[in-house]
């Protein structure tokens, strides 16, 4: 891992308004003044196990591996936090360095609503004022994670510009910021300008500590594979982190090909987009003809993001990470298959994840063992699930 200057190779940086990089300076000396602070993380890891729930399991998946004959399949239960995702880690993390900095008041975009509820939490918890931007789309998608913020205090401003997804609530939280100086932005993927991958990165990593650990204790030796699937990259990056030097370790990530690869609805970011600048980085986008960032498109609200973390763009040209996609039927159907063996609903994203892990284990051997991050649980996109299948009653059950 190379992190120059917040630069992971040529991708990274900060390309933001010259006020905001002050706010993003005072950010990182705050950041590097605290990630070690015994006292700061004997907090943060006081928080991860009483408040979120962790560690979380690693999961031997027995019924999913016999019932596709191959490599063992571990599952990495980040579906199991409180809340019902990974995003409460990271939270937590800037929370804490929010409350170092004196701030009383958090803004945050959010896309499914699950990096918004986690922020809401946290905040309630803190005492701090808490303001969630969230594509008007998204807040019909995602009514009751809409319904939960407001019930934990934050104001929910839902957002009508462009299509009204993640994108548009980012550019709008980005506005708010602007206006209130004294507010800490609450970034919920690894993305944005300098130090917040960086940031992310770190307060994600407590994933692959854990499951580094519990693998080695269950299996005494590392996994083949790991696999996560990629919106901005949050839970992916925390589950490589620390496979990193394991160069015997494969890393596998997974974006979202909606509808297919040949139709303009996937949000395949690294497999068809360009190196460009969104959201104050440099990293892989997809953008239209006339350079204005592209309409994505995913069954799951938390991967339709049209940039990826500057991290993975480097892991992909360096190749120490692959990256694939699973189209919205495939997640659909990994959702299912989980469902059915193990009798654990992921979330939609995570299924993605899955997919890949569906594909691959029946071409290795029983000797050899993957690891899923399963990001989330799927309570929330039940109903997704119920229309998807609806619109789709040629499946055959
Ligand atoms: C937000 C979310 C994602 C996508 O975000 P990353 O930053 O790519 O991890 C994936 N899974 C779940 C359950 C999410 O809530």
């Amino acid at each position: 891992m190379t992190n120059n200057n917040g630069y992971f190779g040529q991708f990274g940086g900060s390309f933001v308004p010259e006020p905001i990089q002050k706010l993003l300076d005072e950010l990182e000396t705050t950041f590097n003044t605290y990630k070690d602070d015994p006292q700061f993380l004997e907090e943060y890891h006081g928080y991860l196990k009483d408040y979120a729930g962790r560690e979380t399991p690693l999961y031997f998946a027995q019924s999913l591996t016999n019932y596709l004959g191959g490599a063992k399949i571990y599952l990495k239960r980040e579906d199991l936090n409180h809340l019902g995702s990974h995003k409460l880690n990271n939270v937590l993390g800037q929370i804490l360095l929010a409350k170092r900095m004196g701030k009383t008041r958090v803004i945050a975009e959010t896309g499914a609503g699950q990096h918004g509820v986690a922020t809401a939490a946290a905040a309630a918890r803190f005492g701090m004022e808490c303001d969630v931007y969230m594509g008007a789309v998204d807040v019909e998608r995602q009514k009751l994670n809409v319904f939960r913020m407001e019930l934990m205090g934050a104001t929910v401003h839902p957002v009508d510009a462009g299509t009204g997804t993640l994108k548009n609530a980012v550019d709008a939280a980005f506005a708010a910021w602007m206006e209130d100086l004294n507010a800490f932005y609450v970034l919920g993927s690894a993305v944005g300008p300098h130090p917040y991958p960086t940031i992310v990165h770190e307060f994600q990593k407590v994933i692959s500590e854990e499951s580094r650990r519990q693998i080695l204790e269950k299996e005494g030796r590392l996994p083949d594979a790991v696999i996560a699937c990629v919106g901005g990259g949050s839970n992916a990056i925390g589950a490589f982190s620390e496979y990193i030097n394991d160069h015997e370790v494969k890393l596998i990530g997974v974006e979202a090909t909606g509808k297919g690869l040949d139709t303009h609805m996937h949000a395949a970011t690294m497999e068809k987009g360009t190196v460009g600048i969104i959201d104050g980085m440099k990293t892989y986008s997809l953008f239209k003809d006339n350079g204005e960032v592209a309409d994505v498109y995913s069954i799951s609200a938390g991967l339709d993001y049209p940039g990826v973390g500057p991290e993975h763009a480097f892991f992909k040209d360096s190749g120490r990470a692959q990256y694939t996609g699973a189209t919205d039927e495939d997640a659909i159907n990994a959702l299912i298959t989980l469902s059915k063996t193990e009798g654990i609903l992921p979330a939609i994203e995570s299924s993605h994840a899955l997919a890949e892990a569906i594909r691959l284990a029946p071409t290795m051997n029983p000797d050899q063992i993957i690891i899923v991050n399963v990001s989330g649980r799927g309570d929330k996109d039940v109903q997704s699930v119920m229309d998807y299948l609806e619109k789709n009653t040629d499946r055959n059950e």
